[in-house]
């Protein structure tokens, strides 16, 4: 299992610095909100993270103290990027949040996995 969630958001998780510019990332989208990058250990052709700009912990921290305008451009984000991967709004393509331990969330910086370029799969393990 993943370690719990902090009680506070913490300015050292790896996507914080990704935003800092402090580590590279490889772009995929951005716009006033959100930020979108391939993940680095991809588990289908297309795997991008989208992370709000904001200092959100999870989606329960997301959904519950982010602005309007902040969660319109995120969701804004991840249609992008859904559209930009080839062929996966015909094909298709899985949006993914993990939140906490039990689901295994390993960076403590809201964000969403977009697969896609191959079947997913069952929808979670049994
Ligand atoms: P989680 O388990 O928190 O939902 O997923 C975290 C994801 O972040 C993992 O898929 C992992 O491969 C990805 N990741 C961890 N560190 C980095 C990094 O430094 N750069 C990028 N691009 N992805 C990362």
């Amino acid at each position: 299992m993943a370690p719990p969630l902090p009680k506070a958001y913490e300015d050292d998780n790896i996507f914080a610095k990704i935003l800092r510019g402090e580590i590279p990332c490889d772009k995929v989208y951005e716009n006033d909100h959100a930020l979108a990058f391939k993940d680095i250990n991809p588990q289908a052709p297309t795997h991008v993270l989208v992370i709000p700009k904001g200092k959100y912990i999870s989606f329960e921290d997301f959904s519950r103290n982010a602005s309007d305008a902040e969660i319109a451009g995120f969701v804004r984000a991840a249609g992008e990027v859904a559209r930009g991967a080839e062929g996966a709004v015909e094909r298709g393509f899985r949006i993914l949040a993990n939140h906490g331990p039990e689901a295994h969330q390993e960076v403590h910086h809201f964000h969403l996995h977009i697969f896609a370029g191959r079947d997913t799969g069952p929808m979670i393990s049994r």
